[in-house]
């Protein structure tokens, strides 16, 4: 099983990619932690993604897919394996499927508002240590500014500022958007509305998987 989840930034998909970890055990992988890993570590890769994340493109398509390949065959996928940030652009769905394409597929479009989503990732914190997102006009920290589960001060995220929103919404609408189109074509594709709380949003979510995967094993024990 393959969960896509995509969406415009700032719709979730991190959020929901962890509470999808938790119920069902598949590891959410995040482009965008990996990035940041790469770059807080200052590896060769991180040198070369620093720039286009601080302004808010997309890193080059081959580092990242370089990346992910190696990712999804690491043993936790086996099962299955949550993406978030990925793919971002029709080459690399396309590079996706050419290296895993036997498996079942879910293509999660978490949809909304332009206007939310400013004010959401405005208010976002992140906890630079374990990485937990936090936001501030639905959840206080029980100690202000600081990370419920590790006690690390929370941070906004650099590229979480007016200018940087603007163009990472640019670039959704012209990069990452045509996917739907792609996804609908191999009848993976399916949205959900993405307003409500985070309860409101896992609800549909969960629903979509339970279908998906009901439908998978009455395919498998009819083989
Ligand atoms: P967002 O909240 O915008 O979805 P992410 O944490 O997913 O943020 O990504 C942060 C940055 O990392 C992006 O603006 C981009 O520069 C880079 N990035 C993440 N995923 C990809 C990808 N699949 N391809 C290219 N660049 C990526
Ligand atoms: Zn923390």
């Amino acid at each position: 099983m393959r969960i896509i989840l995509f969406g415009p930034p700032g719709s979730g998909k991190g959020t929901q990619g962890e509470l999808i970890q938790s119920k069902y055990g598949f590891p959410k992988i995040s482009t965008g932690d990996l990035l940041r890993q790469e770059v807080a570590a200052g590896t060769p890769l991180g040198r070369k993604a620093a720039a286009q994340m601080k302004k808010g493109g997309l890193v080059k398509d081959d580092l990242v897919v370089e990346m992910m390949k190696e990712r999804i065959f690491k043993e936790d996928c086996r099962v299955g394996y949550v993406l978030d940030g990925f793919p971002r652009n029709i080459f690399q769905a396309r590079e996706l499927e050419a290296a895993d394409g036997q498996r079942k597929e879910i293509a999660i479009d978490i949809q909304l508002p332009e206007k939310i989503i400013v004010e959401r990732l405005l208010a976002r914190r992140v906890c630079p240590e374990c990485e937990s997102i936090l936001n501030l006009s639905l959840t206080k920290p029980k100690q202000e500014g600081i990370c419920d589960h590790c006690g690390t001060e929370l941070i906004r995220r650099e590229d979480d500022t007016l200018e940087v929103i603007e163009e990472r919404l640019k670039v959704y609408h012209q990069q990452t958007k045509p996917l739907v189109g792609y996804y609908r074509e191999k009848n993976t594709y399916r949205r959900i509305d993405g307003s409500g709380g985070i309860q409101a949003v896992s609800r549909q979510i969960y629903a979509l998987l339970e279908a998906a995967m009901a439908n998978h094993s009455e395919k498998e024990a009819r083989k």
